[in-house]
């Protein structure tokens, strides 16, 4: 916002009182120009990194090695890195040497896109010596310098070539394009990791089927580490990306497993392969779980099918679609629940069956009414039983305790210490204990 924009302006004044040149560059520059939100400003400099460190008074040298040192105004970062270029280039790999040079035109050579290697000084003056604004405002990418080469540096540019023109709806320069096509298997060499951070980018941002589709046409699909079934079991799935809005950007992911035709352990492998967290690929597979769980309700026999709706939709005690979603909620949370909710909206008609619209639209009421969320909702813990039982512990006390909680949690047993106690009694009997 304007005040970010005032404290970069305020570091590129205090390079420039002493001496020093200072330019945003990269992203900031670029959606500044588009009018887009800006997530990092980011300065380029000829003062060395130890010259800004002595500059600026909160400082972290986050990427010294690299020339870039974190400076902090009012809480907010900003990275200022000296003017580079790269080492050698590797196994087209961006190599982890750079070399300090005193010109900005040689820092903005180095950079991927024409569009991405655009400076901006303290008047607000540009230097966009690769014609990266024309380039925006035909909504095109295209490579600075001599494509092919520059693929064969550095492969990822050319997954990033690819974000860029999903999330912006731009389209490849030919000759960019053909350098993509010509190289593509390189992107072997590639870390999935710095693959799967501009997947991400891709997926979240506004037209994701383009890039899906972008990466199909391109072939590089074909050349990532990355096991996945492609093109999609279920394509149809993946022109629904664009429903689920907003984060959690996972429920697109999710959106993208079911395409794929993963079940939930494919879904659990094929996200740690994309080098996800665990708690992003558990959160997937609860959700996965979840849906299963909802598609395979038994519905209870009824001729006709209003009497069904009345019968699924109904708070019954027994109505087996309220008791599978209230065990779901306690199984898998109320958060997996609602994003449940979220990914049903994005699923297309066909795929909302009777008992799942029901499931839809009862799910609000049906966890309002649960008596219990957790085990720490029940007035008698496992010790209680225990005791109550007279009886040691055993793996069957955890599963009489979960059978304990729904029943409470659906309405059929009331949650006070006798009655509980009591059916703990005959439960134990004829559940998990005597098995
Ligand atoms: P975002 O808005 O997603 O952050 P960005 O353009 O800022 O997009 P970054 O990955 O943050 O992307 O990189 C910052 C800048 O560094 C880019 O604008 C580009 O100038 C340069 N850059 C990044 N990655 C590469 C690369 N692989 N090869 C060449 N230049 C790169
Ligand atoms: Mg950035």
């Amino acid at each position: 916002d304007a005040h970010t924009a005032e404290r970069g302006m305020s570091l590129l004044r205090r390079l420039a009182d002493h001496g020093y040149e200072g330019y945003f560059v990269g992203g900031c520059v670029r959606d500044e120009l588009m009018g887009r939100p800006i997530n990092d400003m980011d300065i380029a400099t000829n003062a060395t990194p130890e010259q800004v460190l002595e500059l600026f008074e909160h400082t972290v040298p986050t990427g010294i090695a690299h020339g870039t040192i974190t400076v902090i105004v009012d809480g907010e970062h900003f990275e200022i890195t000296t003017y580079r270029t790269e080492g050698q280039y590797v196994d087209h790999r961006r190599p982890e040497q750079v070399e300090f040079v005193s010109d900005l035109y040689e820092d903005l050579r180095r950079r991927d896109f024409t569009m991405n290697a655009i400076a901006r000084g303290l008047d607000g003056e540009y230097v966009d010596p690769f014609h990266g604004r024309e380039d925006l405002q035909k909504g095109i990418i295209r490579c600075v310098g001599v494509p092919g080469e520059r693929f064969d540096e550095d492969a990822l540019r050319m997954v990033r070539g690819l974000r860029f023109a999903s999330v912006f709806d731009f389209e490849l320069e030919p000759e960019t394009w053909a350098a993509l096509l010509e190289r593509r298997e390189l992107i072997r060499y590639i870390a999935t990791e710095r693959i799967r951070v501009e997947m991400e980018k891709m997926i979240a941002g506004s037209h994701p089927v383009k890039g899906i589709r972008l990466l199909q046409q391109s072939g590089l699909v074909g050349y990532m580490k990355v096991n996945v079934p492609c093109p999609a079991a279920r394509p149809e799935l993946l022109e629904r990306l664009e429903v689920v809005a907003g984060e959690p950007w996972l429920l697109r992911w999710t959106l993208i497993m079911l395409a794929l035709g993963c079940n939930d352990e494919q879904a659990r492998q094929a996200l740690k392969q994309w080098t996800f967290s665990n708690a992003a690929v558990d959160l997937v597979v609860r959700l996965l779980r979840l849906h299963q769980q909802l598609l395979t309700v038994d519905m209870p026999t009824a001729q006709d099918t209003n009497d069904k709706h009345d019968v699924v939709a109904s708070q019954e005690k027994s109505n087996p679609a309220r008791l599978t979603l209230i065990a779901g909620v306690l199984h898998y949370g109320q958060d997996t629940a609602e994003l449940w909710q979220q990914l049903y909206t994005a699923l297309p008609e066909q795929d909302h069956t009777p008992t799942l619209r029901i499931l839809y639209e009862q799910a609000p009421a049906w966890i309002e009414s649960m008596q219990a969320y957790s085990l720490a909702d029940l007035c008698v813990n496992g010790q209680d039983v225990l005791s109550a039982l007279d009886t040691r512990g055993g793996p069957w006390l955890g599963k009489l305790m979960q059978q304990i909680l729904l029943a409470v949690a659906s309405g059929k047993l009331d949650n006070e210490r006798n009655t509980v106690l009591d059916y703990a009694r005959t439960h134990a009997e004829t559940g998990g204990k005597a098995n």
